[in-house]
């Protein structure tokens, strides 16, 4: 909706008084005979003022009312408002590119519509209006310098937390998924030995059923304290899964493997642990599985046969290391 009307002298020195904008410090005299001539517009409620990739050459000053600026759809959720005072479309008009965002009304608007002729002429003959304008888009990067590292800052920790358990902050399946086919891969081409060790809390089901879950979880995230405390730092432990852990030893040997395997194994056994509620709780066992990369394996045979030789520490009695 348009509605063809011009501003008036005091309402241009009213917009000049309202805050932070274009018109600040401006001779009102210089502008003034520009700024007549352009027109107001009004957009009802929901109205759309700039679509996303329409080409644009019109600034628009919201004299009342509220704009709202939304990313990819018109109807997705809104990403800035716009009141009065504020200004949209300058960008476009000064670098003749289309439209960023949608622009809506979100509320019965009124705008001053600048077109690129008069937005040119305004820069030439006001040094206040190009200052204004150097500080709107000086506040602008400023804003999206922000937004950008708020988001790097956010991926960050997305990814953290995409790789990480969260009950023990052990890695999680996912990362070693991702990341054991690189290792193994490249300690076969570098014939440098790799050994992996598979680990599995002993009798844990019923440990669950005579303490409870919530004791279960404390031993869990335990026994992980454990493992990263025997382990030297370019060793690497993930939770497999449930009461699983998967631990990577590059450059060792299996018989490297099987020495770190039992005094993680003799370590966890001589812990004690505290329940939520304060009790001591007994201490659990390990047993583990140690397997050595060959010239053939793939991830999965490298954790399938750490796994059979766990399966035999099981049978074989539990609390044991198989190689
Ligand atoms: P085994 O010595 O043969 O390994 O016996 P087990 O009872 O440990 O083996 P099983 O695989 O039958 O049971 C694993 C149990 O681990 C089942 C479940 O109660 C427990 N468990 C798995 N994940 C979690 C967890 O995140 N928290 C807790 N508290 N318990 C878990
Ligand atoms: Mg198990
Ligand atoms: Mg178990």
């Amino acid at each position: 909706m348009e509605r063809s009307e011009r501003l008036t002298y005091e309402e241009i020195s009213q917009i000049e008084l309202t805050g932070l904008h274009i018109l600040r410090r401006t001779s009102i005299e210089a502008v003034f005979g520009l700024l007549e001539h352009c027109t107001v517009q009004f957009l009802a409620s929901g109205a759309i003022l700039l679509e996303q990739g329409q080409t644009n050459s019109t600034m628009y000053l919201v004299l009342a009312g509220k704009l709202s600026v939304h990313l990819d759809k018109p109807d997705a959720e809104p990403v800035a408002y716009l009141e009065t005072g504020q200004t949209v479309g300058e960008i476009s008009v000064i670098d003749a590119s289309p439209a960023t965002a949608y622009v809506k009304a979100s509320e019965l608007t009124r705008l001053l519509a600048i077109d690129e002729m008069t937005f040119w002429r305004l820069v030439e003959v006001s040094h206040e209006f190009a200052t204004n304008m150097l500080l709107l888009l000086a506040g602008r990067l400023r804003a999206n310098n922000t937004k950008i590292i708020e988001n790097i800052n956010l991926r960050m920790q997305m990814e953290h937390e995409a790789s990480v358990d969260a009950l023990t902050a052990l890695r999680n399946r996912r990362w070693l998924d991702t990341n054991l086919p690189r290792m193994t891969s490249r300690h076969q081409y570098s014939k440098k030995p790799f050994c992996v060790l598979m680990l599995d809390v002993d009798h844990f089901k019923n440990f669950n059923d005579e303490y409870g879950h919530a004791a279960g979880d404390v031993v869990l995230a335990e026994v992980a304290r454990v493992i990263m405390a025997k382990l030297r730092p370019t060793d690497l432990a993930a939770r497999y899964g449930g009461e699983e852990f998967c631990i990577m030893l590059p450059d060792t040997n299996l018989e490297g493997g099987v020495v770190a395997a039992n005094r993680i194994r003799e370590a966890v056994s001589g812990t004690k642990v505290i329940s939520p509620d304060g009790q001591p709780l007994p201490q659990v066992t390990i047993s583990l599985g140690v397997s050595c990369v060959q010239d053939k394996d793939t991830p999965e045979s490298l954790i399938g046969r750490a796994d059979e030789r766990l399966y035999r520490a099981k049978k074989n009695g539990r609390n044991r290391v198989e190689s």
